[in-house]
């Protein structure tokens, strides 16, 4: 292609995006597609020769819309929004054209300095504390852009958990290995977290507590300190708490001015995710759940979801700059600049070292809208949501089951869980709205977000129209199989599981829907109700042990010695200690409670002092150079990465001697160690 060409083409493709997102209420918003359905439309292998653009084109009807969920339509109310617009769009336009990778602020001074100072508009417009700013006199903060809400909750994390294993080594005289610290660490989420909270502390290996939440779904300020005493009396140490504001089941928010006091006095960093809800806070009467903000670390909220500028742009603040480029700082010399000293490198803020020109398209959607227009979205967003509220709520069929917050409502049956799954089923093969399912503890909810800007009165009526007559219809036909099918029905005819219950399967229309059919509800309804899973995670992670601990030692960890005998109770493995001189704040020994049988205290146990403790040489080494003094065998030298050895590095400290003996697998590729 050339120049002339992508200049007449570009503007077809504008006409085509116009036209496309002008009449997307059109379209059905969720596709009629089976997995896989893609392969039969395409060639298996890419062509040889170029092919004429009119053909690329004209497969964008034939093989990609069909395929297609239409989040800009009124009618998707699934998930949050994620929308876009046109200075967005325009911004991303010429940002991929001068796609530039903003690494360091030489790499391309706009990107960075634009970044600065959108992040600054943006942390102003929203009410946000003044220590997040970039240009203040009293700030060390400054916001980035990030890709997602979860990298950016990881990051937070990952920095939280560098400042405090750095506070530990200063209290700690000891030479701990940071491994054997980030072992100990503990951070906390509500229960009706993010699953990016569980992932950040899956990939850190860092225990997270999920605590339990008040009849708002709204994590209080006395679970907390709870926990963190409980924790704490374990010889744990807690560091963080990702507070969400605007949660993804039901739009709750955690308690800020509760939890922030909570961590100033305990030392834990605040990182609130606020991903959907952050839109919101353009509106000053809209800000009473930021009240505590000003104990926050980090905050994080997605543009990309209500503020109109398309995905991947998620905007994240930290009061300390310091604390994450300690994080992250490597500093190789092809990377360094004159300016390196001055200058903002956000390289050193983040997990990729490459960067896109993100805060183009926020720069155009703040200037092509104002704060006034994005105000008024955020508003008429809000309206839309207590109309349908208001409609449900004098339906006598439905109620709502948590208070609305911003545009998202939630609503069942009240004639229970199977009905209201049936009713999203139902809803769902329709193929006229896109709604997704939520639970607030063992209720089954629909949630419905008003999600586009274009969204009308006229659209919520007509959805609201849609659903409130399946419903009546689908609650006349449980009343008709409760006086007729009912009483035939044993436990055991119990049908499928929900894995295997698969919506897109079932083709019968409404129409259609014969006897077998009204008893397969029947038959699911029965499933539901009773295989409802009413248990709630108290640790999610994998990383994570939602039991106590059976005991704790924390301090000089590499002169423990261990033996085996049965203890009074318990046969298990009991740890002694070498005499304490000085208790340290972590050295704690708490005793093994009694009531657990042996076997489990055991397995604890060895899971507990498996936690791998380098060898003191080897903590010693250089951070970048591998100088392990333990020598590898030449040929077991040759199977392994560096990481392997430095693994294996581990097994020669005295705090692995309980750990349990290697499987037939893990000893064919361990090497010999010889010093
Ligand atoms: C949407 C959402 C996220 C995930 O955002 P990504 O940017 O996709 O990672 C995290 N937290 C909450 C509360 C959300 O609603």
């Amino acid at each position: 292609m050339q120049a002339e060409e992508y200049n007449r083409r570009g503007k077809e493709l504008v006409d085509y995006i116009t036209q496309y997102l002008s009449t997307i209420r059109e379209r059905r918003v969720i596709p009629d597609v089976k997995p896989g359905y893609m392969r039969d439309l395409l060639p298996d292998t890419a062509p040889a020769e170029p092919e004429d653009w009119e053909n690329i084109f004209n497969d964008i009807e034939r093989v990609i819309m069909p395929g297609v969920v239409h989040w800009q339509s009124p009618h998707m109310h699934a998930y949050y929004p994620s929308l876009t617009s046109w200075p967005s769009m325009l911004g991303d336009m010429l940002a991929d054209a001068i796609n530039c990778v903003g690494f360091t602020w030489a790499s391309s001074p706009a990107c960075t300095e634009l970044e600065i100072h959108v992040m600054d508009w943006l942390c102003k417009a929203l009410g946000l504390p003044s220590f997040f700013l970039h240009h203040h006199s009293d700030s060390r903060g400054g916001g980035i852009l990030q890709s997602t809400v979860s990298e950016s909750t990881l990051v937070a994390l990952l920095a939280a958990r560098k400042d405090k294993i750095l506070q530990l080594r200063a209290e700690l005289d000891h030479d701990i290995d940071d491994s054997v610290l980030n072992s100990r660490l503990v951070a906390y989420a509500s229960d009706q977290a993010h699953s990016s909270v569980e992932k950040a502390g899956l990939i850190s290996l860092v225990k997270i507590r999920f605590l339990p939440t008040d009849e708002n779904l709204s994590l209080r300020g006395n679970t907390l300190k709870q926990a963190i005493q409980e924790d704490r009396r374990m010889g744990l140490v807690p560091f963080m708490l990702c507070a969400t504001l605007g949660t993804t089941g039901v739009c709750a928010f955690d308690k800020l001015s509760e939890l922030g006091p909570v961590c100033a006095e305990e030392g834990l960093w605040l990182h609130v995710d606020a991903a959907y809800a952050g839109s919101a806070y353009f509106c000053p009467e809209l800000r009473s759940s930021l009240e505590g903000i000003e104990f926050a670390q980090s905050f994080v909220f997605n543009p990309s979801k209500w503020m109109m500028v398309h995905f991947d742009c998620t905007a994240f603040w930290v009061r300390d700059k310091y604390k994450l480029q300690q994080t992250f700082n490597v500093d190789p010399v092809y990377l360094r600049h004159e300016n390196s000293q001055s200058a903002t490198d956000f390289m050193h803020w983040q997990i990729p070292l490459s960067r896109r020109f993100r805060s183009l398209k926020l720069w155009f959607v703040m200037r092509s809208f104002g704060l006034n227009n994005l105000q008024a979205h955020i508003r008429h967003g809000i309206e839309m949501a207590k109309l349908l509220e208001s409609q449900i709520r004098s339906d006598p069929n439905f109620e709502v089951p948590a208070e609305r917050n911003l545009g998202l409502v939630v609503f069942c049956l009240k004639a229970g869980n199977a009905s209201t799954q049936e009713l999203l089923r139902r809803l769902t093969l329709s193929g006229t709205m896109y709604l997704i399912p939520a639970e607030i503890h063992t209720k089954r909810i629909i949630r419905f977000t008003v999600t586009s800007q274009y969204t009308t009165a006229n659209d919520i009526l007509r959805d609201w129209g849609i659903i409130s007559k399946m419903a009546s219809d689908l609650v006349a036909e449980i009343q008709l199989l409760d006086n007729a099918v009912q009483p035939k029905l044993e436990d055991d005819e119990v049908i499928g599981s929900e894995e295997n219950y698969d919506p897109n399967s079932d083709t019968r229309s409404e129409e259609t829907e014969d006897t077998t059919s009204k008893m397969d509800t029947a038959q699911v309804e029965l499933w539901i109700d009773k295989a409802w899973n009413p248990t709630r995670r108290a640790m999610r992670s994998l990383s994570c042990n939602s039991e106590p601990l059976p005991y704790t030692c924390i301090g000089p960890l590499s002169g423990y010695d261990f033996e085996t005998r049965p203890c009074s109770k318990d046969s298990a493995v009991v740890l002694s200690t070498p005499p304490i001189t000085g208790a340290g704040p972590l050295l704690k020994i708490t005793e093994m409670p009694s009531n657990l049988v042996g076997k489990q205290v055991l397995k604890k146990l060895t899971k507990f002092n498996s936690v791998p403790s380098f060898c003191n040489q080897w903590v010693q080494c250089g951070r970048h150079q591998l100088c392990c003094p333990l020598k590898v065998s030449q040929t077991a030298q040759k199977h392994l990465s560096s990481t392997c050895i430095r693994m294996n590095c581990m097994s020669s400290s005295p705090i692995a001697n309980t750990a349990p003996s290697p499987t037939p697998l893990e000893t064919a590729t361990a090497p010999q160690l010889s010093q």
